[in-house]
């Protein structure tokens, strides 16, 4: 075992000890009320970031822009502020802060004035040469108004030499590694784009037309396209640039045809289950991941529980494939308001007590098989596996709907440094006995990728980014090898 156990297992606030989806964009074309659309589409998508919200609007000679800290529902609370927001034209952000401290120069959508007009930026992802990028644009003399990455994008528009908004936008991207859904709107078009290897989702829909004139949305999952009223379209592909403008849409592929490598992880935890990704419905993919974990680590058991929300449609899939009951057997509170995410030390260990309660009914005296998406810390399982004995259960049996998540994200997804993550420094076992279970079973890799309809992982071209769980980073981390070259030279 090794010694940074003692540290793994610190008190942490219980919103750690998951890996976090860092943003959500959703973008309006041709719609009265844009604001309102928007506001409705970032609401769908809040689970992809609640520290932060924006909307940017165009109203045909003006831009328009409201940004506050908070969930979607209360920086947009004051309808005066919708009806400060006027326009057909708007895109919007929500925010998870992995890159840039949650202050209000960081959220985004960014905007700035540029000689062929206003242009407003929302990104999801993460930019892997940031730093480097960075610190040429600086001693260029860009200056930087926040600390976020996204901002890059803004410098690389401004100073390209191109002379249409669109070929800057393309030689801005060309110049960025990393992962980004992006929308952005410029006075007479919007721009959606997704990198290369299409690491995040961005899928394209449809409106009701207004006046004759076609309505279009953008947005990161399918979910947000109900709460607006708009049909499904398409996804918009990796590498591919839309621009959709009076004439219609455009679709671009600037780049050399490459291999996809959409975020496994999407599957497994940060989506909404209702939503439907690169063709795949999140919810079925969680009921065969289930199914396979139940296949791969069957165990005598008396009632299959899910650790709540994320892990109710792989318990499903799991009850189903093991003949187990499946039972409500832990109850999640709907109701912690962000007074209570950042408790005082006082009653900071109550964390999860405070999201989590267990229901005896279901597991006093029961031999119970725990479901749970992932590990990233363990402190939250140490807990929940806890709170389960204490309400009588006799065996409880940890299955995990992911592999051990061993390496850091650093494509968009807020996850700890990786001596912090348990699987990091510690065997199967070694968890087992830390998080106080009587048996661990993780789903293999190409469990997972089973339960995703593919035979295997393909080891030669992996079809997915599964780099937290495998470590194969499909996107160089020019940032990282730059900084230890950096640290070297200061050490030499
Ligand atoms: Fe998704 Fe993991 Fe790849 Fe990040 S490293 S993009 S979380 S699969």
């Amino acid at each position: 075992m090794n010694s940074n156990n003692v540290s793994s297992f610190q008190e942490t606030s219980y919103t750690d000890d998951k890996f976090h989806e860092e943003c959500g964009v959703v973008g309006i074309w041709a719609k009265s009320d844009a604001a309102s659309l928007a506001a409705l589409g970032l609401h769908a998508l809040q689970h992809r970031g609640q520290e932060a919200s924006g909307i940017v609007t165009f109203d045909g000679e003006n831009f328009h822009t409201h940004k506050g800290l908070g969930l979607v529902g209360e920086v947009f609370a004051d309808p005066q502020v919708i009806a400060n927001l006027p326009g057909k034209y708007a895109i919007g952000h929500n925010r998870y802060a992995t890159t840039g401290a949650t202050q209000l120069r960081n959220v985004q959508p960014l905007y700035a004035d540029f000689e062929f007009g206003g242009l407003a930026v929302a990104h999801n992802g993460n930019l892997t040469n940031t730093d480097i990028l960075r610190r040429s644009l600086v001693r260029r003399g860009c200056l930087f108004q926040s600390s976020t990455d996204s901002e890059i994008f803004i410098h690389l528009i401004a100073i390209s030499l191109y002379t249409s908004v669109v070929d800057r936008f393309i030689d801005a991207l060309k110049q960025v590694q990393g992962a980004y859904s992006l929308v952005a709107i410029a006075k007479d078009l919007m721009i959606a784009a997704r990198d290369p290897l299409g690491v995040r989702p961005l899928i394209l829909g449809k409106l009701a037309p207004t006046d004759g004139k076609e309505a279009w949305v953008v947005a990161s999952e399918t979910c947000a396209l109900s709460s607006m009223g708009a049909e499904f379209v398409r996804n918009i592909e990796p590498g591919e640039i839309i621009i959709i403008n009076e004439d219609g849409i455009q679709s671009l592929k600037p780049f050399s045809a490459t291999h996809s490598r959409f975020c496994i992880f999407e599957y497994v935890y940060f989506a909404r289950p209702d939503s439907i990704l690169e063709n795949k419905a999140v919810y079925i993919a969680r009921k065969n991941i289930g199914r396979e974990l139940a296949l791969e680590s069957a165990v005598e058991a008396d009632v299959v529980v899910p650790v709540p929300d994320s892990g109710v449609p792989s318990a499903m899939g799991y009850a189903e494939a093991s003949g187990l009951p499946f039972e409500l057997g832990i109850i999640r509170s709907h109701y912690i308001g962000r007074t209570f995410i950042e408790p005082t030390d006082q009653i900071r260990h109550l964390g999860v007590k405070m999201k989590h309660a267990t229901n005896r009914s279901v597991l006093e005296n029961k031999r119970v098989v725990l479901i749970d998406d992932s590990i990233v810390r363990g402190t939250t399982s140490r807990k929940i596996v806890e709170m389960v004995r204490a309400a009588g259960a006799k065996e409880v049996h940890l299955r995990i709907a992911s592999p051990p998540t061993k390496h850091s994200c650093y494509y968009g997804i807020d996850t700890p440094t990786q001596e912090k993550l348990l699987a990091h420094t510690n065997s199967i076992e070694e968890m087992r006995d830390l998080i106080g279970a009587d048996s661990l079973a993780f789903i293999s890799c190409d469990g997972l990728y089973r339960a995703l309809d593919e035979k295997e992982r393909n080891n030669a071209q992996p079809q997915y980014c599964d780099a937290c769980f495998t470590g194969d980073y499909p996107i160089p981390l020019s940032d990282c090898i730059s900084n230890l070259q950096v640290k070297a030279k200061v050490k030499a």
